[in-house]
């Protein structure tokens, strides 16, 4: 056995089993070691029945007195034992486990383990962990599912931790010479040996150990993920460069001088930042983030001019269609006036069908300056020389392109992406690590705050009413956002936005417009609703939170969420900046289904905070990375120990990790660390 024989081969492991490991995720018998408990029970207090408190978890040693299975009137079935440790006989009792009485008979020896109850009376032990004594010792102890700290493992139907502890038993002395400790004496001085983790971990002898553990553990899968994105970051900075870009300042202040409004200082600052980065010999790989209206697309035409004057092209990618479409005008009204020919080519023919035909791109005298488009811009039909930067808007997808471009590209072009989402500094420092950090962290002048209340389920009414007054008197427009149910747009998520709409428009609001919006629609259906929603022919939208509403409704000034206790308080912030847009005061009321005070707390943060990424750090607080949007969408970096609020740990992984390759930039000394690396798929760079 070594730690890649699949865990169904091993003997007394069915199909079923199999299925239910695979389940798990535990496959091979790597998997199964790597499984760390999530807690533990600690029935590491020996004592004995006599001397036993109720409420007292403990673990008693002794002899089955007697056993049978009890019938109660709601046709429960009891089992109940008389246990004698010898100090006074203790009753167990467990429930829906009538089997008990074959795997346990009178006279047998066992040890148990649990929480001292009264029951009918008396001092009982109810469903009590118990094993039989053995004289064999199992790690380090002569007891493995009683008497010591006792793992708890995620269980699935038929497979519970007690075989999964079993089994880690069983396996683990078995394997454990074969575990490979890939990181360097001097890197893991002070810590355990992974060997010693990973034991420590399964059977710790007490929390101290848990601690130690979690320690080295945690430092490993932060510190892959740092080498890999710090390798990443160190290949793209040696890539040769297009030459370097020189800045025509005096160009720069004009057209800055000629825009209708004053840039703000965090514009101002974002530019000067990505200036030093083009007028360097290496390839730009930054990242900008900018709550929504922040004005990121201003500061991304202007870098796209300054590449124009320096006689390059830019590509500039969006995520949808709708929204390369929307960013295709923009840029043409901006740029148009400097003699600068933008172009627009997606995939689909409605688009480029009328504008491609302006330029021909095949043609390189005729071709556009700058091109935007979806990732379509990408494929090997598009043959455009002279691409000085790329400009990729929200992120999706981007770790592709820039894959794609260093396998392909003898020279790089620069590299600028640009996100709403706020992400939280520790993030940006493992995930992001490989790209540089731009903060616009400032709105233009003027914008009103979105005035944001949770609403208790009992002024639900009251809420419509003011809606309904709204869109009569004023004629708003509303967005009504339905519960998340799953993060891909489900038929689930579909079905609950189509149940809402159908109840809001013949029940609730039966004298307004409404429409519906979701991901099951066909995007010729999300084009219509989304284009009539603009032309006021809709006052409601009644919508996922999946859709990409990337069309800009300054009227729409009100937005609703149902079940926002779902959603990340990042999330719920994104979703609220679609109103707000124009000049009217806008509202976000947000309700939840489940009315506790840990849920309606939370919401209220939003009464009071309209900064991004100060939510996200909350998120981060409070629920843990999984609520920081963006990485638990593309279901990466769910660390199993690390923990993305553990600044320390986080900046001493880093720090290790650029030492190692100051000192040896290929790793051709450390195979290990290689041969890790070769198997994460990292941050910055998603499928
Ligand atoms: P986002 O960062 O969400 O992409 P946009 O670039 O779409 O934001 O900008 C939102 C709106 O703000 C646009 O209508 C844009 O013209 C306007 N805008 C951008 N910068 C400024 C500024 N400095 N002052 C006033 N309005 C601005
Ligand atoms: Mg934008």
């Amino acid at each position: 056995m070594d730690l890649t024989t699949p865990l169904s081969e091993l003997p007394g492991i069915g199909p079923s089993l199999s299925y239910r490991l695979k389940k798990l995720e535990l496959n091979i018998v790597e998997d199964l070691i790597m499984n760390f408990p999530f807690r533990y029970d600690d029935f590491s207090n020996v004592t004995n029945a006599l001397e036993a408190k109720e409420g007292e978890a403990v673990t008693l040693t002794g002899e089955i007195w007697s056993i049978k299975n009890v019938y109660t009137r709601s046709r429960k079935i009891i089992t109940q034992a008389i246990f004698n440790d010898g100090s006074s006989p203790i009753e167990l009792t467990w429930f829906n486990q009538s089997w008990l009485t074959k795997q346990i008979n009178v006279g047998d020896k066992l040890q148990i383990s649990g929480k001292v109850a009264k029951y009918k009376n008396k001092l009982s032990i109810v469903n009590p962990r118990w094993e039989k004594i053995h004289n064999t010792s199992f790690i380090n102890h002569n007891s493995l599912h009683t008497g010591r700290l006792i793992p708890i493992y995620s269980e699935t139907m038929g497979l519970t931790s007690k075989w999964i502890r079993a089994k880690v038993a069983d396996i683990l002395p078995k394997v454990k010479d074969k575990i490979e400790d890939p990181l360097p004496d001097n890197i893991r001085k002070k810590m355990l040996p992974l060997t010693d983790a990973i034991q420590k971990i399964h059977f710790p002898e007490n929390y101290q150990e848990v601690v130690q553990a979690k320690e080295r553990l945690g430092f490993d899968e932060l510190f892959f993920v740092q080498l890999a994105t710090q390798k990443l970051r160190q290949e793209w900075r040696n890539k040769p460069a297009i030459e370097r870009i020189t800045i025509d300042n005096l160009q720069l202040m004009n057209f800055i001088n000629n825009l209708p409004y004053k840039l703000t200082n965090a514009q101002q600052r974002v530019i000067s930042e990505v200036v030093k980065d083009l007028n360097s010999n290496h390839p730009m790989n930054r990242l900008v983030q900018g709550e929504v209206g922040s004005g990121k697309t201003v500061v991304a035409a202007i870098i796209a001019y300054l590449v124009y004057l320096a006689g390059y092209k830019t590509y500039y990618m969006a995520p949808t269609e709708i929204l390369a479409f929307q960013h295709y005008s923009t840029l043409t009204k901006l740029l148009e006036p400097y003699g600068i020919k933008v172009g627009l080519y997606t995939g689909s023919k409605k688009f480029t069908k009328n504008k491609d035909l302006k330029f021909n791109l095949l043609n390189p005298k005729s071709q556009p300056d700058i091109i935007v488009g979806t990732h379509a811009l990408l494929s090997a039909k598009l043959e455009i020389s002279n691409i000085g930067l790329i400009i990729v808007d929200e992120q999706q997808r981007f770790g592709v392109a820039q894959r794609s471009l260093l396998r392909s590209k003898a020279k790089v072009p620069h590299f600028l992406t640009m996100t709403a989402t706020p992400i939280p500094r520790t993030v940006a420092l493992t995930v992001y690590g490989d790209l540089d950090l731009s903060i616009i962290d400032e709105l233009p002048k003027g914008r009103r705050q979105i005035k944001t209340y949770f609403v208790p389920n009992k002024k639900r009414r009251d809420a419509y009413e003011f809606i309904r007054k709204q869109v009569k008197k004023n004629g708003d427009q509303v967005y009504l956002i339905t519960p998340l149910i799953d993060e891909s747009e489900t038929q689930l998520s579909a079905k609950a936005a189509t149940v809402e709409f159908e109840k809001l428009s013949t029940k609730v609001f039966p004298d307004l417009r409404l429409g519906l919006l979701h991901g099951r629609l066909k995007s010729k259906e999300k084009e219509e609703v989304l284009n009539k929603f603009k032309d006021h022919q809709i006052d409601i939208l009644v919508s996922t939170s999946v859709v990409e509403v990337g069309v800009d409704v300054p009227n729409a000034t009100i937005m609703i969420i149902e079940s926002a206790e779902r959603f990340g308080l990042a999330q719920l912030h994104q979703l609220r900046g679609r109103v707000g847009r124009g000049e009217k005061q806008s509202y976000c009321f947000l309700f939840a289904e489940a009315e506790i005070s840990g849920n309606v707390n939370r919401l209220r943060n939003l009464e009071k905070i309209d900064n991004g990424l100060e939510l996200a750090e909350l998120d981060l607080k409070i629920r843990g990375s999984g609520e920081i949007f963006g990485i638990r969408q593309s279901g990466r970096l769910e660390f199993k120990i690390a923990s993305f609020s553990d600044l320390t740990l986080i900046e001493k992984t880093k720090t290790a990790a650029q030492e190692i390759l100051e000192e040896d930039p290929s790793l051709d000394k450390y195979p290990s660390l290689l041969g890790k690396l070769a198997g994460i798929s990292h941050g910055a760079m998603p499928d």
